[in-house]
């Protein structure tokens, strides 16, 4: 029958790792402040896209973004909770959410209605608002028809000393295809949005549209800001410029098992072993963030070397075909990192579970331990 070696207890390599690459972001963060036309926002939504919200801000903010990005309000008390104190905006609320704190947490909110603006301007003292038009996605964002009645209450409410519109705010939805005619509508649209406040007294100084895409591609949507999150992290969705990825996602073999041909893996038995062979049992699934849908062409590296996952991915673990001469239990298989000694991608593991990088990132499970690092870090501890 097939022989069996279980990883030893307390080895070294025992438990699913991601390493987080401050570096990284560091080196992606001058470059996109070094091409957007104006102030650079870190965009650190879904805990800084997977990456840890507080370390991907602070890394940012040390290597020229002036300002920070969330969706949700409790996203964002957790980056002034973590003493960021620099200026800092909450983009998709309900109207109900809790405005008042985030006057008094000095947290800008952008405001996509009425409904939204009567009640940031019910609470007490002066909100910081951004008017949020929706330039062609149909998705947050106010409808353009109700772009001008909100433009003329935001400044009733301005002169009654409610609110101060301090911005104006788009988005792009095909900014990854930058020669797409959807680009240059969001562009005029997003113009017109300006002009239609202008026009009724407002004077936002803030003016933005462009996330990673259009920073890198689209010189004409810059406006006075850009508000990027994906680049941050290595992700380029334009695939124009070579961004550092920095994620790597390692994790022990806990068991090798030699097995014959023909030996089925897995639930529903997808795969057979073609030859005898031996098999490494990893502990990571879907439940951490490794799509089911890779199952039949995923690869991991193994000292060096691509081997194929085998049989579908389950919730907790995965079996790798490790080859006729095996490799030791407790040995590390990388999953995924930059790819720079030959590793999977981030980007692979997108197009073989048909998504996109975004998605692996942000769905890491919390079973995986996360540890960041930075030289610099270290050399300003030393
Ligand atoms: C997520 C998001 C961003 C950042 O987009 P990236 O492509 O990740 O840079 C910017 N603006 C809004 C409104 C977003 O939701």
């Amino acid at each position: 029958m097939s022989g069996l070696a279980v990883a030893p207890r307390g080895s070294t390599c025992s438990r699913a790792r991601l390493d987080v690459d401050l570096d990284a972001v560091a080196h992606n963060t001058r470059l996109l402040a070094g091409r957007a036309g104006g102030e650079l926002m870190a965009v650190v939504k879904a805990d800084g896209f997977g990456h840890g919200a507080v370390d991907v801000a602070r890394t940012a903010l040390a290597n020229g973004a002036t300002r920070l990005g969330v969706t949700t309000l409790d996203e964002a008390w957790l980056l002034r909770d973590a003493g960021l104190a620099v200026p800092l905006l909450s983009w998709l609320n309900p109207a109900d959410a809790d405005f008042a704190t985030a006057a008094v947490r000095d947290v800008d909110v952008a405001v996509p209605s009425l409904l939204h603006l009567a009640a940031v301007a019910a609470t007490p003292g002066r909100s910081r608002i951004h008017l949020h038009l929706d330039t062609g996605m149909a998705r947050d964002g106010a409808d353009p028809a109700s772009w001008a009645a909100l433009c003329r209450a935001a400044r009733r409410a301005e002169q009654q000393g409610q609110v101060e519109v301090v911005g104006v705010m788009g988005h792009l939805g095909c900014a990854d295809q930058p020669a797409d005619e959807c680009n240059a509508l969001g562009r005029t649209r997003f113009a017109w949005a300006l002009e239609t406040a202008r026009s009724v007294g407002l004077r936002p100084r803030d003016r933005h549209l462009a996330a990673t895409a259009a920073t890198l591609t689209d010189p004409r949507s810059h406006h006075t800001m850009s508000r990027v999150g994906a680049g941050l992290v290595g992700i380029d969705p334009s695939r124009s410029t070579r961004l550092q990825p920095a994620m790597t996602l390692t994790a022990p073999i806990l068991q090798v098992r030699r097995v014959r041909g023909g030996t089925p893996v897995g639930y529903g038995h997808t795969h057979r072993t073609a030859a005898a062979t031996h098999l490494g049992l990893v502990p990571l699934g879907y439940a951490d963030g490794l799509p089911r849908l890779a199952s039949g062409h995923a690869e991991v590296q193994v000292r060096g070397v691509r081997r194929p996952v085998v049989g579908r991915i389950s919730m907790d673990q995965l079996v790798v075909d490790l080859g006729s001469r095996g490799v030791d239990a407790g040995e590390t298989v990388t999953l995924f990192g930059p790819g720079a000694y030959g590793e999977p991608t981030v980007a692979e593991w997108a197009s073989w579970a048909e998504t996109i990088e975004h998605e692996v990132v942000t769905g890491i499970g919390a079973r995986v331990e996360r540890h960041p690092r930075s030289t610099s870090h270290l050399r300003s501890l030393s």
